[in-house]
């Protein structure tokens, strides 16, 4: 199934892009400016998951080969991920998957401003010469887990 992409959404895919260089995560390979679209942000848990929908931990940059690869494969994306992030961060991830987020306009608009403002950190870092991978907070507003805690669907 598939879900609407959002502007939130827009900006994370540049951010898990902008993250790994450009840079495939599995394979390594570059993608120059001409070239990045075909470098996809990918996804570790589905979309449809609200509460890791914008994660960091929830999405890598796989350029298309590697993204029909693992996509074809899940145990083998499974592994991939569990690999990529560790045990730690892997079953930190899966709780938080779970959890439910019901997300207000002002919600929303918090999100936005936290996904902008590391984008632009990150790509005066990139202007300044910084290579390599460059880490980002999740955008999700802190009063936004604490209350969802006795939530029901
Ligand atoms: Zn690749």
């Amino acid at each position: 199934m598939k879900t609407r992409r959002d502007k939130l959404d827009t900006l994370f895919s540049l951010l898990v892009r902008e993250r790994a260089g450009w840079t495939c995560e599995v394979c390594s390979r570059y993608f120059p400016e001409d070239a990045r679209q075909s470098l996809h942000c990918s996804h570790h848990f589905s979309r449809r998951k609200r509460s890791i929908r914008l994660s960091p931990l929830n999405a890598s940059a796989h350029c298309f080969s590697c993204h029909q690869t693992l996509g074809e494969n899940p145990v083998l994306f499974h592994d991939w991920i569990k690999g990529h992030l560790g045990d730690e961060k892997f079953a930190a991830l899966k709780v938080q998957a779970e959890r439910l987020v019901r997300l207000r306009k002002r919600d929303k608009a918090d999100i936005y401003s936290n996904l902008k403002a590391s984008l632009q950190d990150m790509q005066a870092r990139r202007r300044a010469g910084e290579t390599g991978r460059i880490e980002f907070e999740d955008p999700m507003p802190d009063e936004v887990w604490a209350t969802t805690g006795a939530s029901a669907a």
